[in-house]
């Protein structure tokens, strides 16, 4: 049973939360062509809270639109951000849901964060999410279900 689409827009994107702080993902796991940096502003679901947009720089392949976001260095900002919005919720499981239109993002930053409906007219939710499965032979994307921290 496919999840409840929770952004507006077309789901876009293929998404790996990597857990494995040593694989920096300099080349892409599905197609082996260098990934490069590109800043991203997530949709992040965060118990107790609820919705919230994160900007992160990420690892990103163009030709497989995939996204691979450290979980420990997205972590970092969650923390970060935390310490101003509510600092007892650090730490709460979180999902990351899909990606808002950076423009809406940027308003957000200048102090003009809209509504959480238009939040999610400008969020397409993750088209897969997939995790990086590390063994002695190397690392490959597996399917599987949307990423849960806890
Ligand atoms: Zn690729």
């Amino acid at each position: 049973m496919r999840k409840t689409q929770v952004g507006k827009l077309k789901p876009r994107f293929s998404f790996i939360l990597n857990s494995h702080s040593d694989v920096r993902v300099s080349r892409c796991p599905m197609c082996e062509k260098l990934t490069h940096a590109r800043k991203f502003a997530f949709l992040i679901h965060v118990d107790a809270w609820g919705p919230m947009v994160q900007g992160k720089t990420a690892k990103f392949c163009s030709a497989c639109e995939l996204i691979v976001v450290h979980q420990d260095e997205l972590e970092a900002e969650l923390v970060h951000s935390f310490e101003k919005l509510d600092p007892k919720l650090i730490g709460n499981s979180y999902l990351v849901i899909g990606t808002v239109e950076t423009k809406t993002w940027k308003r957000g930053v200048k102090g003009e964060p809209g509504t959480l409906d238009e939040v999610l007219q400008q969020t397409a939710d993750f088209d897969r999410v997939l995790t990086l499965q590390v063994d002695p032979g190397g690392w490959r994307p597996a399917a599987s279900k949307p990423f849960r921290s806890d």
